[in-house]
């Protein structure tokens, strides 16, 4: 949350910012007050102050930080928002996955009741992500229809469109979230077979970002992941911790990289990668 001031003067024109931990909500929703989409931009007409639930997931190797002895609480930095590490060694305490897919249940059915899209992440945990996500969808699985019964269904005249105006315009609750963004994916390519199946209810997306997927051990698998996502379900990100040209640099890089990866003319791939990221967080 570092460099909030720079945002204005950056170059990527919109961002969508995250907290990580509860200490950041109050700052998150400072800088949707001061910096949200205003009046008068060429972005106007996308919704205000829509929000998202995340970011959320699991962890297979999360610990719990030590203790503050006197000497860490003596020179620790009071600049920084508390609740992080801030440096301490880990204890031996980890936090039981049980507990940890409870806590994401929960974060997943108040999305899905106020059908706002989730940004999640797992650390060496896709298949419990994937059970834990399929869980929460239980029972609305789309139907899966043969393709000889598809060839009947499109031989059927269509009914006649209804009228706009009398759709109902208020939310519908489900127990998931409508579309859920992988960040920063460092799974294996084959679980998009498990994602992308067509029952599966909810819209999913896959982002990738220079900091955590092009690394030298992880560029080649983020590569293969790439290649594979459907080209209107993949998002960029920076996934750091501060605004500013360090962002514009990472944002920029991971741009051109998608889109050489993807085969895509750079005007045209970032013109998609934008697309994405409105059907993403507001659902058009
Ligand atoms: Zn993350």
């Amino acid at each position: 949350m570092e460099l909030v001031s720079q945002i204005p003067e950056m170059k990527a024109r919109v961002l969508t910012v995250m907290a990580t931990r509860g200490q950041d909500q109050e700052l998150v929703a400072n800088v949707a007050e001061s910096h949200g989409l205003k009046e008068g931009s060429d972005l106007e007409n996308l919704p205000k102050d829509e929000s998202l639930v995340g970011e959320i997931g699991l962890d297979k190797y999360f610990r719990l930080p030590g203790v503050w002895t006197p000497e860490l609480e003596t020179a620790r930095d009071g600049s920084l928002t508390r609740g992080g590490r801030e440096g301490r060694p880990l204890s031996k305490y980890k936090v039981q996955m049980s507990h940890q897919k409870a806590v994401l249940k929960a974060q997943l059915k108040l999305a899905g009741e106020m059908q706002r899209a989730v940004s999640v992440h797992g650390v060496q945990a896709h298949g419990v992500l994937f059970g834990t996500l399929q869980e929460c969808w239980k029972g609305h699985e789309k139907e899966v229809i043969s393709k000889k019964e598809r060839k009947k269904i499109a031989n059927i005249a269509p009914p006649a469109d209804e009228d706009s105006e009398s759709t109902p315009k208020d939310i519908q609750s489900k127990p998931f979230p409508p579309r859920i963004c992988l960040h920063s994916y460092s799974g294996p390519d084959e679980a998009l077979k498990q994602y992308y199946h067509p029952a599966v209810p909810a819209e999913i997306y896959f982002s990738f970002s220079e900091a955590i997927n092009m690394g030298t051990d992880t560029r080649t698998k983020a590569m293969e992941v790439i290649k594979a996502v459907p080209d209107d379900k993949v998002l960029m990100e920076s996934d750091l911790h501060m605004a500013g040209d360090i962002m514009d640099e990472k944002l920029e890089a991971i741009a051109r990289r998608i889109c050489q990866i993807k085969g895509w003319e750079l005007e045209k791939g970032v013109k998609q990668l934008g697309d994405n990221w409105k059907k993403f967080a507001f659902g058009r």
